[in-house]
């Protein structure tokens, strides 16, 4: 027996879309109507982040952070817990180049008007820029590096309050400082009566339907129990909002049948394929203590790649260094003089990259590294190695190399040694963390499954609000823009509620 519920708004997902959605449409709640958030992860209590690899990933990430693509040879790091992605995420705070929302080409969305939205969500997460006493060598040196290299480095904005430091920032900050929607638009919504209920998943919507299952807090583990009983419900809303991200809203759209009017659900998939290249120096510098992410080099539209700052944990810092045996262990041994960086290819959609489910329902991404993003990750390698030696260091650990050790000495030869050949998918670890694309916005449904307000073509029940809504990559951190066309479609929500009554239940 399933329980039935109703409501006016129901949203799928807490993260950067669910999360702005939520919030922007918690005044409705004042006039008398219901929103429901469903999220399918749990709500932590502030002490339960602990900073720990082995206790918080599994707690925060799908598959603890190693969903791995169809051929298993990328990880795609995506939250699943209240607040989403925006609990694992850095907090770095771009707002979508001008360049790359023209191209998109989508009709009626404007690069101003994102960015005037952009400017109202950076207010509310205190974005700014840290001041020079709060750069740790490991952003220090990159600075310099790029300058000794002939590159401009820039300061990432942030989005943190009372940050201390503590790097933990992918493992969820131990120290609530940085903002993601756990901590600004979530608690505002639910302050002004917005439901969210917390380990609720939607298995599939139909016409002004959804059935969500509600599940038991494992014994022992993190998080709150949810607010309603385990089990099966039958919610009944108006208007449903799908924001469980690029996966997560393709897969739920596909497993509820919607591809057959939708061709192109699940297509134009991106995600700024990336890896994690280190360089030892001669002393110790502080990479675990201070803000991780600092500076980024834009090279996006010259070569198409971008490097960032960055530190990871031993854990993951070890899965990520190609190689074995003795090489492998004296890099992790000199890890309190490793230099970090992170490269990310600017992918672009090719039709082999899609997401798709198994006969369960599970999302199943089909990625293939295409000859332009090899030759982008290879570039991007040389272009680090530059970095890294105009910084100091004295070995670079490169997996587009062969050997991957690369020395002072192989300074001049670095076009020779570093080149797109070496990049043997399945031997190189490569993880992507900024997903997009599956329900891009577009012109028509033969083109795209949404329109540029985020509703679904030809069905106007449904709405989508999250990073399945580019139609391309983004060429840079995307967590802003998430909230900006979530905006849009919380705005077009209002716009239309009048319109959409409850048609009688069948
Ligand atoms: C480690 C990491 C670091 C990052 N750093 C940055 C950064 O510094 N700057 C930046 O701009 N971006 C960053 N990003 C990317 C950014 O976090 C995402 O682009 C953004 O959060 C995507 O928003 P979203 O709403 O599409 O999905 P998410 O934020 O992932 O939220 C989706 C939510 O929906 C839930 N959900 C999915 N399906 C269902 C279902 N069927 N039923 C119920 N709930 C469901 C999920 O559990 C999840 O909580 C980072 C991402 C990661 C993983």
């Amino acid at each position: 027996m399933s329980e039935a519920v109703t409501c006016d708004v129901a949203i799928v997902g807490s993260g950067a879309g669910g999360g702005t959605v939520a919030a922007a449409l918690a005044p409705l709640v004042g006039d008398g109507l219901r929103v429901v958030v469903f999220e399918q992860g749990p709500r932590l209590r502030d002490d339960e982040f602990d900073g720990g690899e082995l206790t918080m990933a599994p707690v925060l990430y799908e598959d603890g952070g190693g969903f791995l693509t169809a051929d298993g040879t990328m990880t795609l790091a995506f939250g699943r817990v209240y607040g989403g992605s925006t609990v694992v995420y850095t907090g770095t705070s771009l707002v979508a180049p001008e360049r790359v929302i023209r191209g998109w080409r989508v009709p009626g969305l404007l690069a101003s008007d994102l960015a005037e939205r952009s400017a109202k969500y950076m207010q509310q997460n205190n974005v700014h820029l840290l001041s020079p006493e709060e750069i740790n060598d490991n952003n220090r040196l990159f600075a310099e590096g790029c300058h000794a290299a002939g590159f401009t480095a820039e300061q990432f904005p942030i989005n943190v309050r009372g940050c201390v430091g503590s790097s933990l920032c992918n493992l969820g900050c131990p120290n609530a400082a940085k903002q993601g929607t756990h901590r600004v638009q979530l608690p505002a919504a639910e302050t002004q009566g917005v439901e969210v209920v917390t380990r609720a998943e939607v298995l599939r919507v139909d016409p002004q339907k959804l059935r969500v299952r509600v599940s038991e807090k494992p014994p022992g583990g993190k998080g709150e129990p949810s607010t309603w009983a385990p089990g099966e419900y039958d919610v009944r809303a108006r208007v449903i909002v799908a924001a469980g991200g690029s996966v997560g809203t393709s897969a739920l759209l596909l497993r509820s049948g919607l591809r057959a009017r939708l061709p192109r659900l699940g297509h134009g998939f991106t995600c700024h394929p990336a890896f994690i290249l280190v360089a030892e120096h001669a002393q110790p510098i502080t990479n675990w203590v201070g803000h991780p992410k600092s500076f980024f080099l834009d090279r996006a539209e010259e070569e198409g790649f971008v490097l960032e700052t960055c530190m990871y944990f031993p854990f993951t810092t070890a899965k990520n260094l190609t190689g074995l045996g003795t090489e492998h262990a004296a890099m992790m041994q000199a890890f309190e003089r490793l230099q970090m960086i992170l490269v990310l290819a600017c992918d672009r959609p090719v039709e082999e990259n899609r997401i798709e489910v198994d006969r369960s329902g599970r999302p199943v991404v089909h990625y293939t590294f295409t000859p332009a993003v090899v030759e982008s990750l290879a570039a991007a390698t040389r272009a680090a190695a530059r970095i890294f030696f105009g910084a100091g260091a004295v070995r670079v650990h490169a997996p587009t190399a062969d050997p991957h050790i690369i020395t002072r000495e192989d300074t001049e030869r670095l076009d020779e040694r570093i080149t797109a050949e070496h990049f043997v998918p399945g031997t190189t670890s490569v993880s992507a963390a900024h997903l997009m694309g599956g329900c891009g916005m577009g012109g028509s449904a033969a083109s795209s499954v949404c329109d540029a307000w985020g509703r679904v073509h030809g069905v106007p029940w449904l709405r989508v609000a999250d990073s399945s809504l580019f139609p391309d990559a983004l060429q840079i951190n995307p967590y802003l823009t998430v909230m900006a066309l979530a905006d849009r479609t919380a705005e077009a929500v209002r716009r239309d509620l009048p319109e959409l009554s409850m048609v009688a239940a069948t």
